[in-house]
């Protein structure tokens, strides 16, 4: 089979492409070779929490992986067949344990066998999907496509220790549908989290008022929890704005010397942005959402949604699923100012 030629300082040049191409790689068995690996990065190459899952991708579609070291710019992997059954991995600092769970679940989503994985790490830090995210926006989305996942998270990790630990269940699925998903529908259920771990509640009480005071609509469930378990001190603030069709979610992380106020004035803002401009999906959940709709669309499904302008990590997913996948993806900019997508 002719070997994909990806070149990973594309479009933001960063871990994505990375993730993407191997899952991609593991689905239709189609050899890939990455090179420049996170060039657009201040440190370049594979750090500890790819590695994790380019490793997690190795194992699951067996195969042969070239150049599966920290810091390597170069990764080739021939993949092998992909087997259901039982995994752990590790990332070993606050490093995404969601972004590794979703580097395996494309493979694992389309495999006919039953899989667990298991993965320790970050569950609340910077740069990635919470792992609330990736339960209460993501997955539904994603099992309304017919998709048979659940998601458990046993401890928290946040920034630096990390220590947290999530597992995904798959179950084969009879294949992907289609979704639509061009307005919100419903009236907004809005729901405020503050997690306090091993920092006093008070921090998450300050939060819940800043949100409460200044948020447009009416904030009747905002809860302060103390996490029962986690590898170190953190604090996350979630705003949850779910709709009938659609939960997007919104999120800051307490930073040492970098009061509560701010964090939750910041995370408020990223809300309003998104209820303002009226579309059902988020920047991030746009990104996110094309890698199951483009599955989809190579079993005939369409998909459709809006969005705000599209990312950086959106465009460059487009341009590698259409590196693997014989699929169309048209965008349209609306008057507007959001952006259609057809997958
Ligand atoms: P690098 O270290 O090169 O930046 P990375 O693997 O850490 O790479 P990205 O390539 O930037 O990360 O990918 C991050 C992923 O996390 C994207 O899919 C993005 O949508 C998602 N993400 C980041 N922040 C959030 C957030 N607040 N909510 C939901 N998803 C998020």
């Amino acid at each position: 089979m002719v070997m994909i030629e990806i070149d990973g300082s594309e479009g933001e040049g960063g871990g994505q492409i990375i993730r993407s191409s191997l899952a991609l790689a593991a689905v239709t068995g189609k050899p890939v070779r990455l090179q420049n690996i996170r060039a657009g990065r201040s440190k370049p190459g594979l750090l500890r929490q790819h590695l994790t899952g380019v490793k997690a991708i190795a194992e699951i579609a067996g195969g042969e992986m070239i150049g599966a070291d920290l810091g390597s710019r170069e990764l080739t992997f021939t993949p092998g067949t992909v087997r259901g059954g039982e995994y752990r991995y590790q990332v070993g600092s606050a490093g995404s344990a969601v972004l590794v769970a979703q580097t395996v679940l494309p493979a694992l989503m389309m495999s006919d066998a039953s899989s667990t994985v298991t993965v320790g790490g970050g569950t609340h830090a910077s740069w990635a999907p919470p792992f609330d995210f990736f339960e209460r926006c993501f997955l539904p989305l994603v099992s309304q496509m017919g998709a048979n996942v659940t998601a458990s998270i046993s401890a928290h990790g946040f920034y630096p220790a990390g220590g947290g630990e999530i597992t995904v269940g798959v179950n084969p699925s009879s294949g992907l549908r289609g979704i639509e998903l061009v307005e919100r529908l419903g009236e907004m259920r809005p729901r405020v989290i503050a997690l306090v771990s091993k920092v006093p509640t008070s921090v998450g009480d300050r939060e819940c008022d800043v949100i409460r005071r200044k948020a447009d609509w009416n904030v009747d469930v905002c809860e302060v929890i103390e996490v029962a378990k986690s590898g170190g001190p953190g604090n996350a603030v979630m705003i949850e704005c779910q709709f009938d069709n659609v939960t997007e979610l919104f999120v800051g992380f307490g930073k040492i010397g970098v009061r509560a106020e701010p964090i939750a004035r910041s995370t408020l803002r990223e809300a309003r942005k998104y209820l303002v401009s009226d579309v059902p999906v988020g920047p991030y959940l746009a990104d996110q959402l094309l890698m199951p709709m483009g599955l989809a669309a190579s079993q005939g499904r369409a998909s459709r949604f809006r969005t705000t302008t599209l990312t950086q990590h959106s465009l460059t997913h487009i341009a590698i699923l259409k590196r693997f996948l014989n699929i169309r993806i048209d965008t349209t900019s609306k008057d507007d100012g959001s952006v259609e997508v057809i997958v």
